[in-house]
């Protein structure tokens, strides 16, 4: 496994794995790094599915809003090295933020529409940081596929579009939720809960279990409102619980609906505050 710091470097390597092995396809996998099983999974589609496997571990300044947690988002290098080679991972690139902005950007992809909702209205600025420094990395990168999960769900909407409407040539393969055995989704951001968080954070879980059930069991029309009543209800009898959002929309669209049945796919995107730890899940139900 190799570890890379700079672009330059990172260009020839694929370059010159590129033209000793013709036509091998290149997977790439965008992290902030303090990587878990969720991380893991990414990489481990990516080894399957690809000859040359390329991580990337960039906590990016760009989409963190000012009151955000940047200066105390997680870092514990030796650990991600070690889960990136567990994973059969070829490449790591670990550029420094002056390697990627080494200069003020002027230039910022902002995708629209798809960004209005959830995430995208809480927290202001964030897709089009993650859209840019991602655009950024396919150009370094170049990769044939890029593997993200649907934990992020709007990302991934987001980056589809991107593709989608600029013609970038690579493949955006989504990767199901990895979660603990109780239900809670893996994030790095977990390691902020406290004990008691952790355990009331199981409410988003049991939440989106619940509507799923409830979708599945019920006979007739159905109301997203309807839904997103049963949903915050069912995340309100937790007492430090504080919603963010709780919103059922089309999906990939993100567009509001009215009849659940009136769409192929909807989501359940919940992100809701404990203590000072803002979790983001999700579930989409396609009929
Ligand atoms: P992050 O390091 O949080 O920016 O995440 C990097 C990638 O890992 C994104 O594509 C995430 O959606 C994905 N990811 C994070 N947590 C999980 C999870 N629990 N299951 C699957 N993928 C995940």
């Amino acid at each position: 496994m190799q570890i890379i710091h700079h672009i330059q470097e990172l260009r020839q390597l694929v370059r010159e794995a590129k033209s000793a092995r013709g036509g091998i396809k290149v997977g790439f996998v965008p992290t902030m790094g303090y990587l878990h099983q969720g991380h893991a999974s990414l990489l481990e589609a990516a080894r399957k599915q690809c000859d040359l496997v390329v991580l990337s571990i960039f906590v990016n300044p760009l989409q963190f809003g000012p009151n955000e947690d940047l200066s105390r988002y997680p870092r514990d290098e030796e650990r991600d090295l070690a889960v990136a080679k567990a994973t059969g991972t070829d490449i790591v690139f670990f550029p420094s933020v002056e390697e990627m902005y080494p200069r003020p950007t002027k230039t910022i992809v902002s995708v629209i529409e798809v960004t209005e909702r959830l995430c995208g209205a809480s927290r202001p600025g964030h897709f089009d940081g993650v859209a840019t420094v991602v655009t950024k990395l396919f150009n370094i990168v170049q990769p044939d596929y890029a593997f993200f999960g649907m934990k992020d769900a709007q990302q991934i909407a987001v980056i589809q579009q991107m593709v989608d409407d600029l013609n970038m040539p690579v493949e955006i393969v989504p990767c199901k939720i990895v979660r603990e055995e109780d239900g809670l989704a893996l994030s790095s951001r977990n390691v902020y809960l406290e004990p008691e968080e952790r355990e009331q954070a199981l409410i988003l879980s049991s939440a989106l279990n619940m509507a799923e059930k409830l979708v599945r069991e019920h006979k007739g029309p159905l109301l997203a409102s309807e839904l997103q009543e049963a949903v915050k209800q069912h995340i309100d009898q937790s007492s430090i619980a504080e919603i963010d959002y709780a919103d059922i929309l089309a999906y990939p669209s993100l567009e509001p609906i009215t009849d659940l049945r009136s769409v192929p796919a909807f989501i359940i995107a919940l992100a809701v505050k404990f203590g000072k730890t803002r979790l983001i899940d999700n579930t989409i139900i396609r009929w």
